[in-house]
């Protein structure tokens, strides 16, 4: 607009001058043709002026001649009336002032005047100016002799009518011309000022205004927002093709915004929201109840022993479980009806649940309930069942906490306490919970240098053979008298001890000490073995041999006198890295037994691959096997695939002689447990052995 408004003043300023320099040559014309007629006019005058002073020089002849100068003065009197005669001068020979037409004063004075020398020589009527004034002399002759002269002064005066006249029609026509001129002009500037309003509305309609617009939308456009865009298809300009490609843009990008937000808010592997967008939703959720007074509850839920899975069966087993198991929260849910619930993933085996009901305490725990319950219905996988539980921990909003923050430990907390219960279970959060890991953390602070206190024993649990009744060797159990809180079970210490790492040290001081107190055993002429726990963790760390190798030099302890126990999650974890490690064992003389044998569900197929010389059957199917045939049918077929493989078979928790019967007629080969002997110290042990 403003380059328009400049163009159209500029255009102003050009007509301006145009319009003066034609006046000014108007002017000039006027001018010129004035003065031509002026030219003009003094011709005619300066005739005009030497006839009168012929007629003049002629009349005064004859009374000058005679002396009559009041003759001569009256000539002169009677000539001056003529209208442009100014003056009348009659002078004798000698120049002297003889007649003056008007001024009578001058008469006998010679004449002064700068023309008064011409005039005095002029032979013939001569003509002479100054100023605007003409001079016209003539001489008076008489009888062929010159008596004198005559001067008539005549003034040039105003342009006559006739100059007037001539000078009309020039002027009118230029004035006719300039006023065509200027109409012309100022219709031309109104159109041109026209045209550039034209242009700027135009420009603002079809340009300007659609840029502007783009302008705002894109002003207005919040992230993760992009509205879809209204523009005119059959538009076919330039603008038209900025517009649609300014359009495909925004598509695109509000398509890469969307895939980004998909991506950042979505698990990819079970498509559920993930731990980012469960947190917004959260907060969002808080923020309405706050405001409504409703109540929610959050469902923390962690799959049990989900490693083991991922370790037998290998990840892309893990990533599929997952993926059903999701499919199958979702249809709880929907099965729930549940009004606001939401699912997401929050990391490896842990999913969260966000469900709001009426009564939400009663209405969570059914949800728990049910949730526990699918997922232990066994999944398939690759025509293999697979089992699995959950622990689920419970908190409510408002009773427990008002913020997303501490609503989600709080959950995490519950969900430890249900793990801690024994796992497949749920339990809702309470403030005691808070407490219980407030323990666990000072459970480990107090176990780091436990040992070096003198906290810690070795406590040992005679085996027995079989057949026989004889006393073969014992299991080395570890043992925690803490100063406050008493005898420590291990079941509690053991799995901080593994969490923080402190295991590795700890293992290998038993293994020192174990070997130790064996090697000073004596078994009439058997040497009794010593059975010791490693933890996975020691053999991930890949030091065992030398670990080994170090406390059987120095003990003394011979190698097939040491026993290494092992879970089959220990062993299944790296089966390859295992097998290695347990062969370089095994070479040394040192023996290898799988402990809780039967609770894994690797089954006895992996006996073949990993070298073990020994397996403990679990004290949870010994404990039974009297009463639930499955378990006696169970325990003989794992008693029976071992020997068929020449593998040693213990029996762990023999707590009354039934058991130990029924174990013995199944060809059990060894076995421990309360009926034959509790844990007990190393001097003890000594004195069992003659
Ligand atoms: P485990 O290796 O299966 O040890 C056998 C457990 O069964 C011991 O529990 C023992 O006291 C208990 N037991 C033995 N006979 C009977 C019976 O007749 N009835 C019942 N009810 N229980 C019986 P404890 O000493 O509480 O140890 C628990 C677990 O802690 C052990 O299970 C082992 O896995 C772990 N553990 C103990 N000491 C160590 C250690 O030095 N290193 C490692 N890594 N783990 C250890
Ligand atoms: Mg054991
Ligand atoms: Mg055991």
């Amino acid at each position: 607009m403003c380059v328009v408004v400049a163009l159209l003043l500029i255009l102003f300023g050009l007509f301006a001058i145009f319009w003066q320099r034609e006046y000014s040559s108007h002017q000039q014309v006027i001018q010129l043709s004035n003065a031509a007629l002026r030219e003009l006019a003094k011709d005619s005058l300066i005739e005009r002026g030497k006839r009168m002073s012929e007629q003049l020089a002629r009349a005064v002849g004859e009374p000058m001649a005679n002396g009559d100068s009041a003759g001569v003065s009256d000539m002169a009197h009677e000539m001056i009336r003529h209208a442009q005669i100014r003056y009348i001068i009659v002078f004798d020979r000698n120049g002297t002032i003889v007649a003056a037409g008007g001024d009578s004063r001058q008469v006998g004075k010679p004449m002064v005047d700068p023309l008064a020398e011409r005039a005095l020589q002029a032979v013939h009527p001569t003509g002479q100016w100054a100023n605007d004034m003409l001079d016209v002399a003539s001489p008076v002759v008489y009888a062929r002799q010159r008596i004198g002269g005559v001067r008539v002064g005549m003034a040039v005066g105003e342009p006559t009518d006739t100059q007037s006249q001539i000078l009309q029609p020039i002027t009118r026509h230029l004035d006719s011309a300039s006023r065509w001129h200027h109409r012309w002009s100022i219709a031309l500037l109104a159109m041109v000022a026209l045209l550039g309003a034209a242009v700027v509305v135009l420009l603002e309609w079809r340009i300007l205004g659609p840029i502007r617009q783009l302008g705002r939308i894109m002003a207005e456009d919040k992230p993760g927002q992009l509205q879809p865009l209204e523009i005119d298809e059959d538009r076919e300009d330039e603008i038209g093709e900025l517009m649609r490609a300014f359009s495909r843009m925004r598509a695109g990008v509000a398509k890469h915004d969307r895939d980004i937000r998909r991506m950042a808010y979505t698990d990819p592997l079970t498509g559920l929201a993930n731990r980012l967008s469960f947190r917004e939703l959260l907060d969002d959720r808080l923020l309405t109840l706050h405001a409504s007074s409703g109540e929610l509850a959050l469902l923390f839920i962690d799959l049990d022993d989900f490693k083991r899975v991922n370790d037998t069966l290998g990840h892309e087993a893990g990533d599929e479980v997952l993926s059903q198991l999701a499919t199958r929260l979702r249809l709880i849910l929907e099965r729930f009806q549940a009004r606001g619930a939401d699912i997401a993933r929050f990391g490896g085996d842990e999913f969260i649940v966000l469900y709001m009901a009426d009564d939400i305490r009663a209405a969570s725990a059914r949800l728990a309930e049910a949730v526990i319950e699918e997922i232990e219905r066994p999944l398939v996988l690759g025509g293999k069942q697979v089992f699995l539980g959950a622990s689920v921990g419970i908190t409510m909003f408002p009773f427990d906490a008002y913020h997303a923050g501490q609503l989600l430990k709080n959950a995490d907390i519950a969900m430890y306490q249900a793990k801690v219960a024994g796992k497949n279970c749920y339990r809702f959060y309470s403030r005691a919970m808070d407490q219980a890991v407030e323990r666990r953390v000072q459970l480990e602070q107090d176990l780091r240098g436990a040992w070096d206190r003198g906290e810690l024993s070795v406590a040992y649990q005679p085996i027995y053979t079989l057949a026989d009744g004889r006393i073969c060797g014992a299991e080395a159990l570890l043992r925690w008298q803490h100063p406050h809180l008493g005898m420590v079970p291990p079941s509690v210490f053991i799995e901080v001890a593994e969490q923080s790492g402190l295991i590795e040290s700890l293992g290998r001081n038993v293994l020192e000490r174990a070997c130790g107190d064996a090697a000073r055993w004596q078994n009439g002429a058997l040497r009794p073995f010593i059975s010791v726990n490693i933890s996975p963790r020691q053999l991930r760390s890949g030091e065992l041999p030398d670990v080994v190798g170090n406390a059987l030099r120095n003990s003394g302890l011979l190698p097939q006198q040491l026993h290494l126990e092992l879970t089959e999650t220990a062993v299944l974890v790296d089966e390859a890295q295992a097998s290695a490690l347990l062969s370089r064992v095994r070479a040394t003389g040192v023996k290898v037994w799988l402990d809780d044998f039967g609770t894994g569900f690797s089954g006895l197929s992996h006996l073949r691959r990993v070298p073990v010389d020994g397996v403990k059957i679990d004290r949870s199917f010994v404990a039974d096997v009297l009463r639930d045939p499955d378990d006696l049918a169970l325990t003989t077929a794992i008693i029976a695939m071992a020997h068929s493989l020449g593998i040693t078979v213990v029996a762990e928790g023999i707590e009354t002689e039934g058991q130990y019967d029924v174990l013995r007629e199944r060809g059990c080969d060894q076995g421990q447990g309360f009926w034959f002997g509790r844990p007990m110290s190393a001097a003890d042990l000594a004195a069992k052995f003659v």
